[in-house]
């Protein structure tokens, strides 16, 4: 059995991408490996040229420097099980006695302050896709904090938006975060449709936007199997929710969650 495998899709061999002032190459329909080994060749000889930065304070010399790293605003338990936020006691909170989630269980790594958030957007915003390596290491320790799972299913973007990106950064992560020890498999859950950026909503609202938005296209793989999904931020946990729905209807034994940034 292979253990990490990229979505297979119909996209271009490769586009080019305006990154650090320069036009660089993505490989979109090459294995996550090879993708990710040109790529980290170019961002090499780019650093050559341009040292890197650090992404929380702008220190030249390195993407996150050892005074950032060191300020990284991890959760420590007490959480609560449900949603991953601190508590006092390590009991439901009040917010998931009221809305209960479809999750058995959720890990938040961090808060969604600085310099996580600004690792995230250099990520997702910048396309520098080496700082997946890093929010994996952030999200590490609180995996540990979980059953151990048999796969790890990245949570999914909207076709259009993942090719206008050329990556989802969950993916990227969560490759990182799994080594060749555990299964990656994005292709487990699918985007229906595209949803509006949900910043700014409340609760409700979130919800019933992302609401039957993810299905799984193969329901007999997922059966039975004990699924970590895998986010970059969770806020309200809508998004989290939904998949998790679409997991259950297709018959897993157990889906947890972990997100490197709690908002
Ligand atoms: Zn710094
Ligand atoms: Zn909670």
């Amino acid at each position: 059995m292979e253990v990490c495998h990229y979505e297979e899709r119909s996209l271009p061999d490769y586009r080019l991408c305006i990154h650090r002032g320069f036009a660089t190459i993505q490989y979109a329909n090459l294995d996550y490996y090879k993708a990710e080994a040109m790529h980290n060749l170019w961002e090499r000889a780019l650093d050559l040229v341009f040292p890197p930065r650090c992404a929380g304070c702008g220190a030249r010399g390195s993407l996150l420097c050892p005074a950032c790293m060191a300020a990284i605003p991890s959760i420590q338990p007490p959480t609560c099980p449900q949603c991953g936020r601190r508590t006092t006691r390590s009991d439901i909170c009040p917010v998931c006695r009221a809305y209960p989630n479809a999750l058995d269980g959720m890990v938040a790594a961090t808060e969604f302050g600085k310099p996580v958030r600004e690792c995230i957007h250099a990520l997702k915003y910048e396309g520098q896709r080496r700082y997946a390596d890093i929010l994996a290491e952030m999200a590490r320790p609180a995996l540990t904090r979980l059953p151990t799972p048999e796969a790890i299913v990245p949570v999914p973007l909207f076709s259009r938006r993942e090719m206008g990106r050329g990556f989802n950064q969950s993916v990227l992560i969560a490759h990182h975060l799994a080594g060749r020890a555990l299964l990656v498999v994005p292709g487990w859950l699918a985007r229906t449709r595209d949803t509006p950026p949900q910043v700014g909503q409340n609760r409700e609202a979130r919800h019933a936007n992302v609401a039957g938005a993810f299905s799984c296209p193969d329901p007999a793989a997922v059966r039975g199997q004990r699924i970590l999904l895998l986010d970059d931020v969770a806020t309200t946990g809508a998004t989290l929710d939904a998949c998790a729905r679409a997991l259950r209807a297709a018959g897993v034994a157990s889906v947890h969650a972990l997100v490197v940034a709690k908002a």
